[in-house]
C-alpha cells in the first residue's frame, strides 16, 4: 500500500547523509507516483509534490536532522496540511439539540455510522436522538432500531408511510420537548447520486436547518468517493465528511483528496462494523500512519523545536542588547530568501509576532531585493550607524544600488521604526523568555 511505497522510499533517503538536489527528486517522483497508485487525485499530488519540493531542496537547514528526516518531516506536514491541518470537530449547537444530517449513497455507512456517532456522543455525557429517516429500503428502519437497542439509546420511528421531510420535522420536535442534545437523522441513499435524492435531502435540510449535515463515504471507493463528495458538497453545502471502511484495504487516495478537492474537513474515520469503531479524524496521525512512522516523526519535531530555539535565543540575545544593526538586516534579508516568509521569522521571536501586522515591515520578494541593494551600497561605517548618512551619501547610495533618494528615506525610516520596537521589545523578550521560556 501507500504506506509501504513511502517507507521504501524514505528508507532509501535515510542510508544518505546529505541529499543532493538529485535524490530529492527522484524521492519526489517515487512519491507522486505513490501517491496517484494510492488513487489520489492527480491535481492534489501535482501541488503537493510541487510543494514538497520547493521546501525540500536548498532550504530549512536544521543541524539536528539529517537531510532525509527533514524531507520525511516535509512530506509528513504536507500530508497534515492536505487533510486540513488539525482535527475538525463536530458541531454543538449554542441551543440545544444540534442537528446533524447523515447523507450519502447506499451502502456507504450512514445507518451504521449514525449509531457509531450515538455512542461517540453518549461517551462525551451527550443525549442523542436517533432518527429513522431512510424509509425506502425495507430493513433499514429495523437496522436503525437494533443498534438503538444495542446503544441503549432512543429512536425516532414514524414507520415508512411517513415523508423523511415530515419524520425529520417531528422528531426535531420530540428532541425539543424531551431535552435531546442531538438529533442524528439517518436518511436514504442511492446506489448512484440523482437528481430525486438530491432534491429530498434538500427539502430535508430547509425543513430542519442542520447544525451539521455529514457525508458518509466509503473510503474503498478511492476517487470515486471525492467525485460523491463534490457533488454532495456543491448540492447541499455538506460541512465534513465521515471516511468509512478504513480499517479495509484502501489505497488512502480518498482520505488524502476529499479535503483537498472539496474544501470539507474529515471529521471521523470508521475503522470497523463494530459500534466502537468511530475514531475523530486527526490529520497529523493520518499522516503518521500513511508514512508509518509515528515515533520517527516524535523524534523530529523534538529536534527542530530545539533547533529553532538556539535561533530565537540567538536573535533575542541581540534584540537584549539592542544591537539591532543595517548588517542584522541584511543578514535577515538573507535568511527570508531561505527560509520563507519573514513574519515567520519574526514568530520566532519572542515579542516580535506584535510587529508582524505593520504596513511596510514584510516586505515581498521584489522589495527584498532592492532592500538588499541598497544596503549594499552602504560603506561599513554606514550600515553601523545609519545617523551618518546625509543626504550628499543617500545620493550616492542611490546610484550605487539603483534606486532612488525617496526609496533610502523609507528604507532607513523603516529601520529606525524597527529599531525603536526592538528596544521596546527588547524589556518584553526578557520577561517573556523567563515566563515560558518560548522558542
Ligand atoms: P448505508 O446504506 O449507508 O446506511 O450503509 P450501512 O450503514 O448499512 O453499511 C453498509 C455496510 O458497511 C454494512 O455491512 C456495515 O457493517 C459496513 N460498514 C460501515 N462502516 C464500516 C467501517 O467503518 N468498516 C467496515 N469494515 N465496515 C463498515
Ligand atoms: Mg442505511
Amino acid at each position: 500500500g501507500l504506506a509501504n511505497r513511502l517507507q521504501d522510499t524514505f528508507n532509501r533517503l535515510r542510508g544518505k547523509g546529505k541529499l543532493s538536489e538529485s535524490d530529492v527528486k527522484e524521492a519526489m517522483r517515487e512519491v507522486r507516483l505513490a501517491l496517484l497508485e494510492a488513487d489520489v487525485n492527480f491535481k492534489v499530488v501535482k501541488e503537493f509534490v510541487e510543494k514538497v519540493r520547493e521546501r525540500a531542496v536548498g532550504q530549512e537547514v536544521l543541524q539536528s536532522l539529517t537531510p532525509a528526516q527533514q524531507v520525511i518531516k516535509i512530506v509528513n506536514d504536507e500530508l497534515t496540511q492536505l487533510m486540513g491541518g488539525s482535527q475538525a470537530k463536530i458541531a454543538q449547537a449554542a441551543k440545544p439539540p444540534t442537528v446533524v444530517m447523515m447523507v450519502g449513497l447506499q451502502g456507504a455507512g450512514k445507518t451504521t455510522t449514525t449509531g457509531k456517532l450515538a455512542q461517540f456522543l453518549k461517551k462525551q455525557g451527550k443525549y442523542p436522538l436517533l432518527v429513522a429517516g431512510d424509509v425506502y429500503r425495507p430493513a433499514a428502519i429495523k437496522q436503525l432500531q437494533i443498534l438503538g437497542e444495542q446503544l441503549k439509546t432512543p429512536v425516532f420511528s414514524m414507520g415508512d408511510q411517513v415523508s423523511p421531510v415530515d419524520i425529520a420535522k417531528a422528531a426535531l420536535e420530540h428532541a425539543r420537548v424531551h431535552g435531546f442534545d442531538y438529533v442524528l437523522i439517518d436518511t436514504a441513499g442511492r446506489l448512484h447520486i440523482d437528481e430525486a435524492l438530491m432534491n429530498e435531502l434538500k427539502m430535508v435540510k430547509d425543513a430542519v436547518n442542520p447544525h451539521e449535515i455529514l457525508l458518509v463515504v466509503d473510503a474503498m471507493t478511492g476517487q470515486d468517493a471525492v467525485q460523491v463528495a463534490d457533488t454532495f458538497h456543491k448540492e447541499l453545502e455538506v460541512t465534513g465528511a465521515i471516511l468509512t471502511k478504513l480499517d479495509g484495504d484502501t489505497r488512502g487516495g480518498a482520505a488524502l483528496s476529499i479535503r483537498a478537492v472539496t474544501g470539507t474537513p474529515i471529521k471521523f474515520a470508521g475503522m470497523g462494523e463494530k459500534l466502537d469503531a468511530l475514531e475523530p479524524f486527526h490529520p497529523d496521525r493520518m499522516a503518521s500512519r500513511i508514512l508509518g512512522m509515528g515515533d520517527v516523526l516524535t523524534l523530529i519535531e523534538k529536534a527542530q523545536a530545539s533547533v529553532d530555539k538556539e535561533k530565537a535565543v540567538e536573535l533575542e540575545k541581540k534584540i537584549r542588547k539592542a544591537e539591532f544593526t543595517l548588517d542584522d538586516f541584511l543578514d535577515q534579508l538573507a535568511q527570508v530568501r531561505k527560509l520563507g516568509p519573514l513574519d515567520q521569522i519574526m514568530s520566532m521571536i519572542p515579542g516580535m509576532n506584535k510587529i508582524k501586522g505593520i504596513q511596510g515591515m514584510t516586505p515581498d520578494e521584489k522589495q527584498i531585493g532592492r532592500v538588499e541593494a541598497i544596503i549594499r551600497s552602504m560603506t561599513p561605517a554606514e550600515r553601523q550607524n545609519y545617523k551618518i548618512i546625509d543626504h550628499s551619501r543617500k545620493q550616492r547610495i542611490a546610484r550605487g544600488s539603483g534606486t532612488s533618494v525617496q526609496e533610502i528615506n523609507r528604507l532607513l525610516k523603516q529601520f529606525e521604526e524597527m529599531q525603536k520596537m526592538v528596544k521596546q521589545f527588547s524589556g518584553l523578550a526578557k520577561k517573556m523568555g523567563k515566563k515560558k521560556g518560548k522558542g
